[in-house]
């Protein structure tokens, strides 16, 4: 075996409802801009040609649960509350119809964001990386497997900031399905199991501060939890 010059932090394993094993966290896809009500609070129309995505860095995800300090270089830190998928099987330019089948599970996961930096960047027409893959950025509570989750439907999606409702919307409201998302992204990646794709936002994000507790859920789904502390 390889000797290492140093060793990495261990990546997070995600729990899985009913199962001792846990998934473990291959890449983190998001795809931008699924709920029409977001994208106009967001001054921007969808785009209803194509989905599109960015990426965070897999060390950047925490367990719900978690407590994690304000990160560094903002003044607008954002929740997004959203619906993961995790891929558990390979799927490559597949149909929708096809790619439904490589649904693993369902969980809920945050996409934090630093709202400023993001918005910056997009005025320049620059890369998202500073607003959106931010250290513990990519929150996921434990996954329902699709079997016991069933069809996505018009389940309620919503996020409490201290206990007030900030999110409350519909799955129902997903431009992109399920299928489509797998589907398109598997025509430009190998998509394989520990691939997780968080499929957007609703409408009503906004920042939280240190000492914030947020809480979100999905019917039918593992609930989510995140406790921001202070300022790195
Ligand atoms: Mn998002």
């Amino acid at each position: 075996m390889t000797e290492l010059l140093f060793t990495l932090p261990d990546l997070p394993t995600i729990p899985v409802v009913g199962e001792t094993a846990a998934y473990p966290i291959g890449r983190i896809f998001c795809v931008g801009r699924n709920y029409a009500a977001h994208a106009a609070e967001m001054g921007v129309e969808v785009d209803r040609q194509t989905p599109f995505y960015f990426t965070k860095t897999p060390s950047a995800a925490v367990l719900s649960g978690a407590s994690v300090p304000y990160p560094p270089g903002t003044d607008n830190f954002h929740y997004e509350m959203e619906m993961v998928l995790a891929i558990g099987r390979d799927v490559f330019r597949a149909t929708p119809e096809q790619a439904i089948e490589s649904v693993y599970a369902y969980g809920c996961a945050l996409d934090m964001t630093r709202r400023d930096l993001q918005l910056a960047e997009r005025a320049k027409q620059r890369p998202w990386d500073l607003g959106k893959d931010v250290e513990n950025s990519a929150v996921f509570a434990p996954l329902t497997k699709a079997a016991d989750f069933g069809a996505v439907a018009k389940q309620r999606i919503h996020l409490e900031v201290n206990g007030e409702v900030k999110q409350d919307a519909t799955l129902e409201e997903l431009i992109w399905n399920v299928g489509e998302i797998i589907s398109h992204l598997s025509g430009f990646y190998h998509l394989r199991p520990g691939d997780l794709i968080l499929t957007g936002t609703p409408a009503g994000v906004g920042p939280v501060v240190a000492g914030d507790v947020i809480t979100g859920g999905i019917d039918g789904l593992e609930p989510i939890s995140l406790t921001l502390t202070g300022a790195d």
